[in-house]
């Protein structure tokens, strides 16, 4: 038996995790359960699962997750110090989900544990990056890739033979607005961004895959995950979401891993790993599908991908501060209080604003995460002004 501990265990991806855990009896064991602010959902998952803990991360919650699970034997906890307490206690499996730099201390306590961890949490390592591959190595902890795209090009590579790779090719469905002319795009509405045409997802995410920032992310999460150069990575639409990205040799031989659009299928993986574990996911029918379809990414249209690649290309805080900046854009747009073009507009702004020195620990990472927001407000407020 595994231990599993999730980390934003009522999110999307926490609860594709969940539905994995429940369909295998007999083979994990949870140890801990984290959530920001649904008190009901994080009860009755804990409870079903016969977690050992629950931790709620606004600290406001807790009497109330208490009262959610007197009698069930789940210990209840709360605060954002108890989230990272609870990771750092470690499991063979930590699966990372929570959304945003949030999820970045809890991250790093999982780590500083030396067990696996399970990421889905991009943010975490955008922004962290160097100082997180260091504690990975210090810590004997092992980083494996939940992100689709990243997840295939895991399956793909042969890390031995790293520098026979040509480039990776990470595939992009473009998002809900692939097609839409330019001058649509400012009148579209947070409801329009959140449709994603293929993936079922968190708001933030589905709204980074509307701007493209989410392949932007994705950039600087290949960069850090695998041992190749930035102008190694490369990008392509591919509406289908058939194939979740491509390693392309150096004999021209270039391997690809496909399947239905289902995040239980990278879940899987990184859970089994080593090993291999069944889904329920639709198996893949390309006779149905038909045909697979591929464009350059429009850079006019999306201009997110550009300001993502010259901040991986500088390297440093500028990860860091374009994640940070994204994260206020884009709660922004989704409360009303900024357009969808300005996102990257913000993003830009803040990132012109702000150029700190490249960050060495954790806590350097957290002050620039901070300062960059405070400046990201009042590039939102300037823009309603
Ligand atoms: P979500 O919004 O559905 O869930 C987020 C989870 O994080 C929830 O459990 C929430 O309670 C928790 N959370 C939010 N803010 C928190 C805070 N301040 N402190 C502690 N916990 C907090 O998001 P999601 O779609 O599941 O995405 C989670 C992560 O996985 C993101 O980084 C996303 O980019 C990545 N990801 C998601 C998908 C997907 O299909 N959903 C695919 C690839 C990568
Ligand atoms: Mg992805």
């Amino acid at each position: 038996m595994k231990t599993v501990t999730i980390l934003g265990a009522t999110g999307s991806v926490g609860t594709s995790t969940l539905d994995l855990i429940e369909r295998a009896p007999g083979a994990f064991r949870v140890r801990a359960l984290t959530a920001n602010s649904d008190v009901a959902k994080l009860a009755s998952v804990a409870i079903r699962t016969r977690a050992e803990r629950a931790v709620i991360a606004d600290e406001a919650h807790l009497p109330a997750l208490r009262d959610a699970l007197a009698g069930s034997g789940v210990v209840a906890a709360g605060g954002a110090e108890a989230v990272a307490e609870a990771a750092g206690e470690g499991a063979d499996v930590t699966v990372a989900a929570i959304v945003g730099c949030a999820g970045l201390k809890p991250v790093m306590a999982a780590i500083r544990a030396g067990g696996t961890i399970a990421l889905a949490n991009k943010e975490a390592l955008v922004s962290a990056g160097d100082v997180m591959k260091a504690a990975i190595v210090d810590h004997g902890a092992t980083l494996l890739p939940v992100d689709s795209e990243h997840n295939a090009i895991f399956q793909c590579l042969d890390a031995r033979l790293s520098h026979r790779i040509r480039r990776i090719i990470l595939t992009a469905s473009g998002g809900p607005f692939r097609d839409r002319p330019l001058a649509e795009m400012a009148e579209i509405t947070p409801a329009q961004a959140v449709a994603h045409p293929n993936w079922s997802m968190g708001a933030k995410i589905s709204v980074d895959s509307a701007t493209m920032m989410n392949k932007g992310l994705e950039l600087i999460e290949a960069f850090h995950l695998f041992p190749l150069g930035h102008e190694q990575i490369d990008i392509v639409v591919h509406r289908q979401s058939v194939i979740h990205s491509m390693v392309e040799y150096v004999d021209g031989s270039t391997l690809a891993q496909l399947g239905t659009p289902d995040m239980r299928t990278p879940i899987a993986y990184a859970l089994a790993w080593p090993d291999r574990m069944a889904t329920p996911g639709e198996p893949l029918d390309l006779t149905r599908i038909g045909r697979l379809d591929f464009e350059a990414p429009d850079p006019v249209r999306f201009p997110a991908l550009r300001l993502a690649r010259e901040a991986v290309e500088a390297g440093g805080a500028r990860p860091a501060v374009l994640n940070a900046a994204n994260e206020v854009a884009v709660a922004a747009f989704l409360g009303g209080g900024a357009r969808f073009l300005e996102i990257a507009a913000i993003v830009a702004d803040t990132l012109e604003r702000f150029d700190p020195p490249a960050p060495q620990t954790l806590d350097a990472v957290l002050d620039i995460d901070r300062e960059a927001r405070r400046l990201a407000a009042e590039c939102v407020k300037e823009r309603v002004a």
